[in-house]
């Protein structure tokens, strides 16, 4: 699935793209630069935060991760590519898919331009 996706996009295959995709992809943990720096590094010790960068720059850039800012923290990275919203825990800072919905009809009248919500409040590991 991730050659595949890596063959239709024109994305050369290196293993920190492989991994990074694979960990998106399995964890869904919307991980930040640096989660994802030390989640590489236990497996593949010795890849700069450099490489991890330039690796989702070319992810996001071929279409296949997206990037999103959140409170205005550190940029969080997401290979769900279907549309959906986001859940933040309050005391965790975790960050979860939510299902899509759209706006009310009412509103749909007037242009915007993006809609995208962000739920909060206690994830289920910390109620
Ligand atoms: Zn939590
Ligand atoms: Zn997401």
């Amino acid at each position: 699935m991730i050659e595949e996706a890596f063959r239709r996009t024109g994305v050369r295959r290196t293993p920190q793209r492989f991994f990074v995709m694979e960990h998106l992809l399995l964890r869904r943990d919307h991980a930040t630069v640096e989660e994802l720096c030390a989640a590489v590094n236990r497996d593949n010790a010795m890849t700069s935060r450099a490489t991890v960068y330039n690796t989702l720059h070319a992810l996001v850039e071929a279409g296949l991760v997206i990037e999103i800012m959140l409170d205005g923290k550190a940029a969080r990275y997401d290979a769900n590519l279907e549309k959906h919203h986001h859940f933040i825990c309050d005391n965790c800072g975790s960050v979860e898919d939510v299902e899509w919905f759209d706006l009310p009809p009412e509103m749909e009248k007037k242009q915007f331009r993006a809609f995208e919500a962000i739920l909060r409040g206690k994830c289920i590991r910390c109620q």
